[in-house]
């Protein structure tokens, strides 16, 4: 990927500087000073270039939600940037948003259900569309697309994750973290001390290659878009 050095410093600043200024690098043999506030261009790039996702995190049922659940979907929402960052996944924007109890079921009765649920409630953007729903029957915790689709319209299958507050927030965390992970492509792992072990709470370990594939789907994308 070319990234100019204007771009980048726009991206990590916040700021639209077309038409205001221009930055200009100066050369100064006399002095090893050149600005008061040095800034390491390594770290802008290294900033404009982390892979990152933007979750949508749906409260299903949020008119009845109990006190306990905002505390566990904050939770768990810390946990797995937590988690991602130990393998340079960032997670970007998060959009909050409420879906009331008398427009869909916020028990979920059997995967079917999830998979409507999705579908129907699918958020027009480019981020990973979460559902967190108060119960969801069964032994079930989340469920997810594996490797899902950027394409919330196609038909058929989940293009979302589905995760039931019913329980710890431990394990609500960990629900959070791995079923995104499948989102991204991961498949069931071995090893119990890996995130991706069927059956929570386990480890929440990743590992570097599975670490890789989450990378490879297409809503992850760099820090700062290309305009
Ligand atoms: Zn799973």
């Amino acid at each position: 990927m070319l990234v100019s050095l204007r771009h980048a410093v726009e991206c990590a600043y916040g700021q639209d500087w077309s038409g205001k200024s221009r930055i200009a690098v100066v050369r100064d043999l006399t002095s090893a000073q050149i600005t008061d506030n040095p800034i390491s261009l390594a770290r802008i790039v290294n900033q404009f270039l982390q892979p990152t996702i933007d979750l949508n995190i749906i409260r299903v049922g949020a008119d009845l939600f109990f006190g306990s659940y905002e505390q566990k979907i904050e939770f768990a929402i810390q946990q797995t940037r937590v988690l991602f960052a130990l393998v340079d996944l960032r997670l970007g924007q998060i959009n909050q948003l409420f879906i009331n109890s008398n427009d869909t079921f916020y028990v979920i009765d059997d995967h079917a259900e999830a998979e409507a649920l999705t579908e129907d409630w699918s958020f027009p953007n480019k981020a990973i569309d979460v559902f967190f729903v108060h119960a969801y029957l069964g032994d079930t915790v989340g469920r997810s697309a594996i490797n899902g689709s950027c394409d919330k319209q196609s038909l058929g299958e989940m293009t979302g994750c589905v995760i039931a507050l019913e329980h710890t927030e431990e394990i609500t965390a960990l629900a959070l973290a791995h079923e995104i992970a499948h989102y991204l492509g991961l498949r069931h792992h071995g090893d119990p001390h890996n995130l991706m072990h069927e059956s929570l709470p386990n480890g929440g370990r990743l590992e570097t290659n599975q670490a890789e594939v989450m990378k490879r789907h297409c809503f992850v994308y760099p820090e700062c878009r290309a305009r």
